[in-house]
């Protein structure tokens, strides 16, 4: 008997962008090949888990169908590309969507083994009919993030990626290019002070039509110049931080042939989303809907995956997955609203904006029981962290005060912990890091504050630092930069460990 294997399997959704019809496709999967539940990731894919191993071909054809698919969702290639999800950007949106389309499909590998396994297209391999302009022979070194953001809204986390690109708008709110950051990435190991999280670094701007080059530049240059011999040093930022920021513009800018025009886009707000409706610029709607911790399921009295079925069943806009892992009903006629209105609230889908504005923005990986990597739980603790803390937040009235709370299982980051105000970051079941300074918009790493504790110890750590917030913070002053001007918490000793502007 063959143990009874279960898959994740992650789509490649560009953006998050999905249309109706594919929702009701994608959920009739989650229903039938998975385990009854959608689980919209950090970097706007979904995730199917418990797919069972006999299931595996069926379930890939099927997402197939529905015209999207799990090309590159995975390995040591350019990852899913994100795009700024927030519907006050509606026509800048359109703008940086097709340019991150353009982009996610510029990078595709040519490889037609994925048509071959899942989708029984005739074998070709071999027929010296596949180059790879990009990926070369061997790939990348390791994965590849790229995310696209458009100030004042920082909702990608953009200086996460290894590959940045910050919209640059004109006086007609066209996009003119883009800045570019270079060297993000979340990922760190436990005691290793090789391996660390890094911000992104700006190197300069380019202009739009010069995007697919300086794209494949950067992606080539970490494929020939990163570290192949040592899989955790294997990331952009190491090769960055190893030769030298200034060496890899330059390298960059030999393979794209330009010269990068110093940065001009705006400042970042904050890195949230903004939930209710929102008007776009068009007349049409956008409704941001909380999705704790971003799982789609029905549960008693919250049929979250039955009523966002009936909405798909209605609905002739979009749906845009968020990068903080919510869901935006994305481009609604005014008369179409109430009807929508009324399946949210039939089916409990307002729920969440009910907490306090700190659990309204938290965000946790999926760590335990579906991650292999998980050392503590993430997604199915949120809930109970965040109640706790809001108890605290009450006490000291600081219910409506956003801060940003975001849990891993486990040091790898997929949660961007090391960008939040407050981050618990899995040791051990029950036991995590407590890292605290972030700030709120995407820029400033946290540093670590207490080591391998339990919840009774998180709580009583945050509960007096949240009482002088009440007491001192000066006007709306973010939680994080507070800690720093207190000097109850210094910058971490990372090479780069916040944007420079
Ligand atoms: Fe898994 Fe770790 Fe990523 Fe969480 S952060 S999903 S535990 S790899």
């Amino acid at each position: 008997l063959e143990p009874a294997y279960q898959f994740m399997i992650r789509t490649r959704t560009p953006g998050g962008v999905v249309t109706p019809a594919q929702w009701l496709a994608l959920d009739a999967i989650a229903t039938r090949h998975a385990n009854h539940s959608l689980r919209i990731t950090t970097r706007q894919a979904f995730q199917f888990h418990g797919v069972i191993k006999r299931e595996l071909k069926a379930t890939m054809q099927a997402i197939n169908a529905s015209l999207i698919d799990t090309l590159a969702a995975c390995g040591d290639v350019n990852r899913n590309v994100q795009v700024a999800a927030n519907p006050l950007l509606s026509a800048a949106h359109a703008t940086l969507y097709a340019d991150a389309a353009a982009v996610s499909e510029h990078l595709l590998p040519n490889s037609r083994a994925y048509y071959e396994i899942w989708l029984d297209e005739e074998r070709v391999a071999g027929s010296g009919e596949e180059t790879e302009p990009v990926y070369g022979e061997r790939y990348l070194p390791r994965k590849f993030k790229i995310g696209f953001a458009l100030p004042p809204l920082n909702d990608v986390d953009v200086f996460a990626n290894d590959l940045g690109l910050i919209g640059v708008a004109g006086d007609d709110g066209s996009i003119l290019g883009y800045d570019v950051s270079i060297g993000g990435g979340m990922g760190a190991s436990h005691g290793d002070a090789e391996t660390y999280p890094r911000v992104g670094s700006v190197i300069g701007f380019v202009p739009r039509e010069r995007l697919l080059e300086v794209a494949t530049a950067v992606v080539t240059t970490q494929r020939d110049l990163g570290n192949r011999e040592i899989r955790k040093r294997a990331r952009f930022k190491y090769t960055i931080d190893d030769r030298g920021l200034d060496a890899i513009r330059a390298e960059i800018e030999r393979r794209a042939g330009i010269a990068f025009a110093p940065p001009r886009a705006g400042r970042f707000e904050h890195n949230g989303d903004r939930f209710g409706w929102t008007e776009g610029d068009d007349g049409r709607w956008h409704l941001t809907l909380q999705v704790v911790a971003g799982r789609i399921a029905d549960r008693p009295g919250a049929l979250h995956l039955t009523g966002l079925r009936a909405i798909a069943a209605i609905h002739r806009g979009e749906f845009r997955l968020t990068p903080n892992q919510n869901l935006v009903v994305a481009g609604v006629e005014p008369a179409e609203r109430a009807r929508i209105d009324a399946l949210v609230e039939n089916h409990g889908l307002d729920a969440g904006l009910r907490g306090s504005a700190l659990a309204r923005g938290a965000l946790a990986c999926v760590a335990l029981p579906t991650c292999g990597l998980a050392m503590a739980e993430a997604e199915r603790y949120l809930p109970d962290f965040s109640a706790r803390l809001d108890a605290l937040l009450d006490g000291h009235g600081l219910r409506e005060v956003p801060i940003v709370l975001r849990i891993s299982g486990c040091p790898n980051g997929c949660s961007r912990p090391y960008l939040a105000e407050i981050a618990l970051v899995g040791k051990a079941p029950g036991r995590y890091n407590l890292m605290l300074g972030g700030d709120r918009r995407g820029q400033r790493l946290n540093t670590l504050h207490r080591e391998n504790v339990a919840e009774e110890e998180i709580l009583a750590t945050l509960d007096p630092l949240l009482a002088r917030f009440a007491a001192e913070r000066g006007g709306d002053e973010g939680f994080g930069d507070f800690l720093h001007r207190t000097g109850i918490v210094a910058l971490p000793p990372y090479p780069t460990h916040r944007v420079v502007e």
